[in-house]
């Protein structure tokens, strides 16, 4: 009786240290900043690289200061959260993906989809962006947040191996990038 409650609480430890270190590996909290000039500038560059105009207003732009690879588009002050290392170490392709990507959602948002929809079909906001910034734009990024994705494993695959919910959420971010990959070409042949 004593082994069965030592067991269910080793359990219990377990999936505990799972959401820890998948929180560590993955988690996106931190606070919005104001763009500074550099920023400010690189988004310029990267919404000049926009094939089409949006048709409605231009949303204002926030950095988040965090670890992950990210970027959020809030539909009610109309504003664009990007997190810190992509402004930082995306080139403007990339991040005029990112953006394309984001811009996309409000537009989606206009047109009444609800969230619910674009995130069960994620893939299409990539081709409503892609309509916008360009095929080339849109891989680009996608192919990026894979690369991003896959270097979070290199770096720690010996914690997601021992605690696998990460192993999980890398992999199940793999096969969506991939698919969305996939999508934005298809809707291009
Ligand atoms: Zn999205």
């Amino acid at each position: 009786m004593v082994r069965l409650k030592l067991f269910a609480i080793f359990i219990v430890l377990y999936c505990f240290a799972n959401i820890i270190v998948d929180l560590k590996l993955y988690s996106c909290v931190g606070p919005a900043v104001v763009v500074s000039d550099v920023y400010a500038n690189k988004i310029k560059v990267a919404r000049d690289l926009f094939i089409k105009p949006i048709n409605f207003p231009e949303p204002k732009y926030r950095i988040k200061i965090t670890q992950c690879y990210n970027a959020w588009a809030s539909y009610q002050d109309n504003t664009i959260v990007i997190s810190e290392p992509v402004i930082k170490n995306f080139s403007t392709k990339e991040l005029a993906g990112i953006l394309g990507h984001e811009l996309a959602h409000i537009q989606a948002d206009k047109q009444k989809v609800s969230v619910a929809d674009q995130i069960d079909n994620h893939w299409k906001i990539d081709v409503m962006g892609a309509e916008l910034t360009s095929k080339e734009v849109m891989i680009k990024k996608l192919n990026r947040m894979l690369e991003e994705n896959d270097n979070l494993f290199k770096t720690n695959g010996f914690l997601m191996y021992y605690f696998p919910l990460s192993y999980l959420e890398h992999t199940l971010s793999r096969d969506d990038f991939m698919f969305r990959i996939k999508k934005v070409n298809d809707h291009f042949k």
